[in-house]
């Protein structure tokens, strides 16, 4: 039985107070919850004072991106193994703002992955079509693009501690999400691209998330598919209300 993840990511929001405000209020209403596991994702620069404020509570924290290195001369990145030094679980790794906006490839991406298992960490690799591919029929080919690139050179053993979130691009900050069958159906594709690589019994405990527009009134029906493990969840995490409702699909 996969016990669903239902992760915040923050993006580049917030400042210092309200990032700190934001993640006690969370602890309030979400502190001990043990049905799903609960995740946060701010910042880089407000990483620690999160931390501060969710220590304890059972939710846990994460970073929105990390470079491929462990140090050295690298101006400006952070590394995994920073990452992990100061609490963090979790990284999101080729969300489609860093595949579309800054330019990020599957290589890159898998260099980033492989770094986050090397330090301990849980990627969270982000996968999904844009609307024009969605539109010329290539999702499948897309998907599997980002599958088999992203996870190259992962044994079994590590896959276990990757989660998938099948994000499509045209969903996100949109208010447009894919229907809870076009999702599965492409849970479904990923699944059995997992069970590929990493054999079946693999591929049975990892978890996919979806991610576009996940809502307070949309998040049920995606959550009762069969494929559907969590949410990665981007505007309607900054308010501790909506997330709230997210993470409590289930009352
Ligand atoms: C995201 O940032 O991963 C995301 C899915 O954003 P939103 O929920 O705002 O569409």
């Amino acid at each position: 039985m996969r016990r669903p993840l239902m992760a915040g990511n923050w993006k580049m929001n917030n400042n210092l107070a309200s990032a700190r405000k934001l993640a006690a209020d969370l602890v309030q209403a979400l502190g001990g919850v043990e049905q799903v596991e609960v995740l946060l994702c701010p910042t880089f620069v407000h990483l620690q004072a999160v931390m501060e404020q969710i220590k304890n509570s059972g939710i846990a924290l994460g970073a929105q991106n990390c470079y491929c290195e462990a140090g050295g001369a690298y101006t400006g990145e952070v590394s995994a193994a920073m990452l992990a030094d100061i609490g963090c679980k979790y990284v999101i790794i080729g969300h489609s703002e860093r595949r579309h906006v800054i330019g990020e490839d599957d290589g890159l991406i898998n260099r980033k992955v492989l770094s986050a298992l090397a330090e301990g960490l849980r990627p969270i690799l982000c996968v999904g079509e844009t609307l024009q591919e969605r539109e010329d029929g290539v999702t499948e080919k897309v998907v599997t693009r980002h599958i088999t690139g992203g996870l190259a050179g992962v044994s079994p053993e590590d896959g276990r501690r990757v989660t998938i979130a099948y994000e499509p691009v045209w969903a996100i900050g949109t208010g447009m999400t894919a229907t809870p069958g076009q999702a599965n159906d492409v849970h479904a594709l990923i699944r059995g691209l997992l069970s590929e690589g990493f054999g079946p019994e693999v591929a049975a405990e990892m978890r996919i998330q979806y991610g576009g527009s996940v809502k307070p009134d949309n998040v049920k029906g995606l959550m009762d598919q069969p494929e559907i493990d969590g949410a990665l969840v981007g505007g309607a995490s900054l308010k501790a209300e909506s997330f709230e409702k997210i993470v409590k699909y289930y009352e």
